[in-house]
């Protein structure tokens, strides 16, 4: 399950650049991960240009590029997953081609949907001073794995414990509400901790993990005082973690 690839990853295209338009017809079905439905004509739809794969090399660099098309929320969750090298939206008016074609209310809306990405996202980050995180690492296998809460949002990061921070894969999850959020956070740490990985270090209000860390202490036969050495060396690592985090 914690494998690096994901099947998001593994048959995802790279993304040339992203474009905005109204569906033309009602022929093509969103790509997102989750739906696969078709867009209604005169909807708004969000497209990433990327390379067509059989359209022969010899061809023209304009003939081998297509778009693929997605409901605006399916792109939302799209741009939720993946490693930081992942090309993003970050600023709708220069990223979005044709944005300014769109109807005044459209632009608004989606500038309101991309601001609210940003602050999702700012609230979950490694220094935010709400969120609480748990971290986790499998000594065995060399990989670690992260979730931070705040509010009823959460973000998963995971990767090897070698490679570079910008090779992690990243995952935020926004829930109906903060329990949802929070049975999500707990449930995911039990998983993980079944699954031979061991908590490291954890911020914030420890009363979200309190039983879970109740569990790991009873089954474990490691002395308390390798638990804190341990700590030790996860909370050496932190920084550099957050620090590439920081730029974003
Ligand atoms: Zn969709």
């Amino acid at each position: 399950m914690a494998s690096k690839t994901t099947a998001d990853d593994s048959d995802e295209s790279i993304t040339i650049s992203f474009g905005c338009d109204y569906a033309k017809s009602s022929n093509a079905k969103c790509h997102g991960k989750s739906c696969e439905n078709e867009i209604s004509k005169g909807t708004l739809r969000l497209s990433r240009l990327i390379r067509n794969p059989f359209i022969p090399q010899s061809s023209t660099r304009e003939e081998q590029l297509m778009p693929v098309y997605y409901h605006v929320p399916c792109m939302i969750n799209y741009l939720r997953t993946g490693n930081e090298k992942k090309k993003r939206i970050t600023d709708v008016t220069n990223d979005l081609q044709g944005f300014t074609d769109l109807k005044k209310k459209d632009q608004d809306r989606l500038k309101k949907l991309f601001n609210y990405e940003e602050k999702l996202q700012g609230n979950l980050s490694e220094t935010s001073s709400t969120a609480n995180t748990t971290y986790l690492e499998h000594d065995e296998q060399k990989k670690y794995w992260q979730i931070s809460i705040e509010n009823r949002s959460t973000k998963t990061k995971y990767g090897l414990l070698n490679e570079p921070d910008s090779d992690a894969i990243i995952l935020y999850k926004e829930f109906s509400n903060q329990s949802e959020a929070k049975t999500y956070y707990q449930t995911k740490i039990k998983e993980k901790l079944k699954g031979g990985y061991t908590l490291k270090k954890q911020t914030g209000d420890t009363t979200n993990t309190d039983n879970l860390i109740g569990i790991k202490r009873k089954r474990a036969s490691t002395p308390a005082k390798r638990t804190k050495k341990q700590a030790t060396i996860a909370t050496r690592k932190q920084p550099t973690r957050s620090a590439s985090m920081r730029k974003k």
